[in-house]
């Protein structure tokens, strides 16, 4: 009932987030035109005129090209000069502007607040994280991140906002989810901050492999677009060690098999050496953190074409604004101590990186800060460092006919910066235009 009544409020605000871009709004068919030079005028379509276009596939940034949309999708893109408004077309300027496609953020906890005080954790609710998760989708969604992968929620809360989402009764990303993180008892994604007499549990615990297929198995069957599991200890929970493995290489060879056979990806929480080389042995799509990643990591990764995702951004937020319990304190100083530098030997020996963040243990919302790492400390071109939130995000998540890229076809997921996000990365941090599947979510443009 309560939960009802948090759909309500929120689809007024977005009917009148709609009310304002209206203008904006193309709701049309959603039958595909090829793309040709010259593109007719069908009419109902929404024409985007951008002053650039990035296309992140190659770096091209040509002047003056127009997007067309039709419905939810992208489905001509062509000099402007070649097309002409129909009748009945929208059209958007935004020839002052350099057009990219939204980004893609693959490790979000959009139901979690930034909050680790302990107590704060343990009065957590379903409920209380299903409205976080209303307010965080939408400030995700305003700094530009179109698609998320969120790994990690109670409840299936995941789940109902993704649904909810999709379902346009509020703003947000699309979004992949995994609903509760396995893991094994007493470790990071079980609850460890009560004593044995208060019998509290983590929701993803599962030990051994008939425990970890029925878990696998479970998730699906409430929706878990994919998997998430802790592969060593974490940070930010009590009494486990982040350099220590935590499940077996025959667990996760287990959870991967089934997970893979049920069609879904693999997304393993690891900071130590060990846990990292089992689970890029046991299969993974991706290892998250990676803060204790080792020569022998890196060569498994790079065999098994493992994605990296560095969580970077967030030791900067700590060291300058982080106010963790004391209980968290060493273990971040630990990690941090370690993570950006075997990021930098990774991404030099080429592993493949993708945009992840951690959103929720910094406020969502900065998400794009994480680019800024990847380009002026980690070495990347901007270029390469756009796509990690692009094409590569895109690409782990399995996601590469819909999202990550400026293409026909393709969801007409957009974003406008002021200048040139190849010359400065930091402009992702200050976007003024949204668009997300053809609506417009937020439209700045007047007030540059
Ligand atoms: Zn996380």
């Amino acid at each position: 009932m309560r939960f009802q009544q948090v759909c309500l409020r929120s689809t007024k605000l977005v009917l009148s987030l709609l009310h304002i871009t209206v203008a904006c709004v193309c709701v049309g068919g959603s039958v595909l035109a090829q793309q040709s030079s010259a593109v007719s005028a069908a009419g109902g379509r929404t024409l985007v005129r951008v002053g650039h276009l990035l296309d992140v596939t190659t770096g091209a940034e040509p002047a003056e090209q127009t997007i067309v949309v039709t419905g939810d999708r992208i489905t001509a893109i062509a000099a402007s000069s070649a097309v002409a408004a129909g009748p009945g077309d929208k059209v958007i300027d935004l020839s002052k502007f350099t057009v990219l496609p939204g980004l893609i953020d693959v490790h979000t906890h959009l139901t979690n607040a930034n909050n680790f005080d302990p107590y704060f954790e343990l009065s957590m609710t379903p409920a209380k994280e299903a409205i976080l998760g209303v307010e965080n989708a939408k400030v995700t969604l305003e700094a530009g991140f179109t698609t998320v992968r969120n790994v990690g929620a109670n409840s299936f809360t995941d789940v109902a906002l993704r649904d909810e989402i999709n379902a346009g009764h509020i703003p947000g990303p699309h979004m992949q989810v995994s609903g509760p993180p396995l893991g094994i008892t007493g470790g990071h994604m079980d609850q460890n901050l009560l004593p044995e007499e208060y019998h509290v549990q983590g929701q993803g615990v599962a030990d051994g492999i008939p425990a970890v297929q029925h878990m696998v198995r479970e998730n699906i069957k409430y929706g878990a677009d994919l998997i998430k599991i802790g592969a060593t200890g974490g940070v930010l929970s009590k009494g486990d060690d982040p350099q220590a493995s935590q499940y077996t290489l025959e667990e996760m060879q287990a959870i991967v098999a089934d997970a893979h056979r049920l069609g879904r990806k693999v997304a393993a929480h690891a900071h130590g050496a060990q846990g990292i080389l089992w689970a890029t042995e046991a299969g993974v799509d991706s290892i998250e953190h990676g803060s204790y990643l080792d020569e022998a990591g890196i060569a498994a990764m790079k065999a098994h074409g493992t994605y990296l995702v560095p969580t970077a951004y967030l030791v900067d937020w700590m060291q300058q604004y982080g106010n963790l319990p004391p209980i968290y304190q060493q273990k971040m100083k630990d990690v941090s101590a370690v993570e950006k530098k075997n990021a930098i030997r990774a991404i030099k020996a080429g592993v493949k990186i993708a945009l992840g963040t951690d959103a929720a243990v910094y406020p969502h919302g900065l998400n794009a800060h994480e680019i800024d790492v990847y380009v002026n400390q980690f070495g990347m071109t901007p270029l390469e460092g756009i796509r990690t939130g692009t094409v590569n995000a895109a690409d782990l998540m399995g996601w590469s006919d819909r999202v990550g890229s400026i293409t026909p076809g393709k969801w007409a997921d957009l974003i406008a910066v002021e200048g040139d996000p190849l010359k400065d990365v930091r402009i992702l941090q200050q976007v003024p235009f949204v668009m997300k599947s053809g609506v417009v979510y937020k439209d700045l443009t007047e007030r540059r």
